[in-house]
C-alpha cells in the first residue's frame, strides 16, 4: 500500500510539525477552551494575530518580496518579516524563490505547487516531499541584498518560534498568569497556525480550482469571492496571475482585498509608495478577450444545427462582431498610447545623450587651459 510513497524524500519536521499542530487544534486546543474558558482579550489577541501572520504573507513575502508591486519603508519591511517568519512558510527567500518558479512555469512540471498534481500536493503535498537535487535558487537575486532579509533567513526558525508561540503566551501570562498563557499559547500560537497556514495554502490549491476565468485561460488561476475571504484578498488569482505585478488582486473596487486596501492606507501615511498597477485599457483588453472567446464557445454547439445558424447570424453574430470591433478598437487606441510614450522616452534619452555629448567637449575644451585638473563625467 505505501511502496509508492517516496519515504527518502519526506520531510519528517514539516510533516510533524503540520500534522501536530492540525491535531493539537482538533483536540487539546476546543477541549481546554472549552474547560477553562475563553475572554474577548484572548479572542482579540487572536484576531490580530490571524491579520498580523496573514498579511504578512499576502503584503509581504507575497506582492513586496515576489512582486516587488510597490515599495515600503523599514517599520513594514520589519514588521512583515517578523510576523512572516511566524506563519511558519520558512523565509522571505525560500518562500519568494519558489514563488517566482510558480509564475514563472505554472502548471507545468518546474512549477512547485503544480496543480495538475492533484488539489493536496498543491495545497500542502509538496512541502512534505523535497526534491532531490533542490533547484537552485538563482531567481532572487535582488533580495539577497537586502540585510534584514539575509538576517531572517539566517535565523528564520528562532524568529518563528519566539514570535509565534512564545510572544503570545508572554502576552498571555501578563494578562492572566499561568492560565492566561496557556490559552494564548493554544489559541494565538497553536490554532492560529493551522488557520494561517492553510488559508495561504489555499492560494496554491483552491485559487487554481474554484472560481472563474475572466482575465486568461492560459494558465489554470482562478477569481473567486469565497476563496477571498479566505486568503486576505488574493482570491482574485485569474487576475493576479495575468497582472502579477499589480499590486491588487481584487482589481474592482467592490472586491474583497484586504491586502489591497491595506498598501493603499499604508501609502497615504508615508509608508509604502511606488504601488503599481496595470491600465483599465489593458485590463479591459483581455476582459473582453475572455469574454468573446467564452460567447463564441457557448455558440459552438449552435451552430451546427441549420435552422439556428440563420439566427445566429442575424442576432448574435451581430453582436459579436460588434463586440469585436469594440476590442480591435481598443488595442489600436492602447498600442497607439503605449507607441507614443515609448516614443517620448526615445525622444528624452536622445537629448539626454546630446546634452551628454556637449558637456562632454565643453569639459575636453576646458580640460585644454593649464591649470586645471581633467573633470570625468
Ligand atoms: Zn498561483
Ligand atoms: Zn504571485
Amino acid at each position: 500500500m505505501f511502496k509508492h510513497i517516496p519515504f527518502e524524500r519526506v520531510e519528517w519536521i514539516t510533516f510533524f510539525f503540520l500534522f501536530g499542530t492540525l491535531a493539537a487544534s482538533l483536540t487539546v486546543v476546543p477541549w481546554y477552551l472549552f474547560t477553562h474558558g475563553v475572554d474577548w482579550f484572548q479572542f482579540g489577541l487572536f484576531f490580530f494575530y490571524c491579520c498580523a501572520t496573514g498579511l504578512s504573507i499576502t503584503l509581504g513575502y507575497h506582492r513586496l518580496f515576489s512582486h516587488i508591486s510597490f515599495k515600503a519603508k523599514w517599520p513594514v519591511r520589519l514588521f512583515v518579516t517578523l510576523f512572516g517568519a511566524a506563519a511558519f512558510e520558512n523565509s522571505v527567500f525560500d518562500w519568494c524563490s519558489d514563488h517566482r518558479r510558480h509564475h514563472k512555469h505554472v502548471d507545468h512540471d518546474d512549477d512547485p505547487y503544480n496543480i495538475n498534481n492533484g488539489f493536496f500536493y498543491a495545497h500542502m503535498g509538496w512541502l512534505l516531499f523535497k526534491l532531490k537535487p533542490e533547484p537552485p535558487q538563482d531567481n532572487i537575486n535582488d533580495l539577497r541584498k537586502d540585510p534584514m532579509l539575509v538576517w531572517q533567513h539566517k535565523y528564520v526558525h528562532l524568529i518563528a518560534l519566539f514570535m509565534s508561540f512564545i510572544l503570545p503566551a508572554a502576552i498571555g501570562y501578563l494578562y492572566n498568569g499561568g492560565q492566561g498563557a496557556m490559552t494564548a499559547f493554544l489559541l494565538s500560537g497553536v490554532l492560529r497556525v493551522v488557520v494561517v497556514q492553510h488559508a495561504t495554502f489555499f492560494i496554491n490549491s483552491a485559487c487554481h480550482y474554484v472560481g472563474n476565468q475572466p482575465y486568461s485561460t492560459k494558465h489554470s488561476a482562478r477569481d473567486s469571492w469565497l476563496m477571498a475571504i479566505f486568503t486576505f484578498g488574493e482570491g482574485y488569482h485569474n487576475y493576479h496571475h495575468e497582472f502579477q505585478h499589480d499590486y491588487r488582486n481584487g482589481v474592482k473596487p467592490w472586491q474583497f482585498d484586504p491586502t489591497k486596501w491595506s498598501i493603499w492606507v499604508l501609502s497615504k501615511v508615508g509608508l509604502t509608495s511606488n504601488l503599481r498597477t496595470v491600465s483599465d485599457a489593458k485590463i479591459l483588453l483581455a476582459e473582453l478577450t475572455e469574454a468573446r472567446r467564452r460567447i463564441q464557445n457557448g455558440l459552438e454547439p449552435y451552430q451546427q444545427r441549420p435552422d439556428m445558424r440563420e439566427q445566429l447570424t442575424h442576432g448574435v453574430q451581430v453582436t459579436l462582431d460588434r463586440l469585436h470591433e469594440a476590442q480591435e478598437e481598443l488595442a489600436t487606441c492602447y498600442y497607439q498610447v503605449e507607441k507614443s510614450v515609448r516614443d517620448r522616452v526615445e525622444l528624452s534619452k536622445s537629448k539626454v545623450n546630446e546634452w551628454r555629448r556637449e558637456l562632454k567637449e565643453s569639459l575636453e575644451h576646458l580640460d585644454q587651459l593649464p591649470g586645471l585638473k581633467p573633470i570625468a563625467i
